[in-house]
């Protein structure tokens, strides 16, 4: 008896280790303000890497699906994609877990609105995990609400923010979270982001998935679920947005990608 009291204090233990906790509330707005760093100009757009999944190319939008699973219904034009306000989130018709996502985005300019209410969009990693998508150029809002926080949770490391209307990036690199066989927490999803180029995520563990005013538990999720943009009513625009897999079957040789022909792969969308 006493040795299994014993063992239910140290799986406890074990149990609560993995799960990450934030001391501060959540969108407290005493939390400090992320210094701010000017990342210069946006530089010219780099292409996809070889073995990257094209999720947009700047052309159709194949890759997507609207939140029923129908036709993607935001505006594809000029070489971006643009959140037609109502129509939902943009979601990707392939699922992913452990990636390398790359996006570009911009809000409306001339900016109008103030804080959360300001050229609000967001990037959600297995639809669950939003690394936000804000105008937070001289506009201020709660920190783990502004452009880059992981929303609700981690105020970005600084404000890396350029003027609306002009093109910003994301680099995110994103490991899923684990589970064992009973769907007890093995180990908390984890981010890195890069904003404008400057790191303003650091590995950091994730509480469970995003949400308003609170912070919810994890809960036991396939090891893919697709990305998704978020419509939150504002005309934002994304490019270049493409992925690499991080827990794809390795290949036979380093030119599989290339002689796959597989729909969405570099040069597929334009
Ligand atoms: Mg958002």
């Amino acid at each position: 008896m006493r040795l299994s009291i014993i063992s239910m204090l140290v799986f406890a233990v074990t149990a609560s280790a993995q799960q990450p906790t934030i001391s501060w509330p959540i969108h407290s707005t005493t939390r400090p303000q992320p210094p701010i760093v000017d990342p210069g100009p946006a530089p010219p757009m780099a292409p996809a890497p070889s073995d990257a999944i094209v999720l947009f190319g700047g052309r159709d939008l194949a890759q997507w699906r609207d939140e029923k699973g129908g036709a993607a219904r935001w505006k594809a034009e000029n070489g971006y994609v643009e959140v037609v306000p109502g129509t939902g989130s943009l979601v990707s018709a392939r699922g992913f877990g452990d990636c390398q996502l790359h996006v570009e985005w911009a809000t409306p300019a001339p900016a109008s609105g103030e804080g959360q209410e300001r050229g609000n969009s967001g990037v959600f990693l297995m639809g669950l995990y939003e690394v936000q998508v804000l105008d937070s150029y001289k506009n201020i809002t709660y920190p783990d609400g502004q452009a880059a926080a992981l929303f609700g949770q981690y105020p970005p490391l600084v404000n890396a923010s350029r003027p609306p209307g002009e093109w910003q990036s994301y680099d995110i690199a994103f490991h899923r979270p684990r589970f064992d066989a009973q769907g007890k927490l093995l180990a908390p999803a984890r981010v890195t982001v890069f904003h404008n180029g400057i790191l303003v995520q650091d590995d950091v563990p994730l509480t469970g998935p995003t949400a308003f005013q609170k912070r919810p538990p994890y809960r036991v999720t396939p090891d893919r679920l697709p990305i998704s943009l978020q419509d939150h009513e504002f005309p934002v625009r994304f490019r270049n947005i493409w992925v690499r897999d991080l827990e794809a079957a390795p290949s036979d040789s380093g030119v599989a990608h290339k002689s796959s022909g597989g729909g969405g792969h570099r040069g597929d969308g334009g």
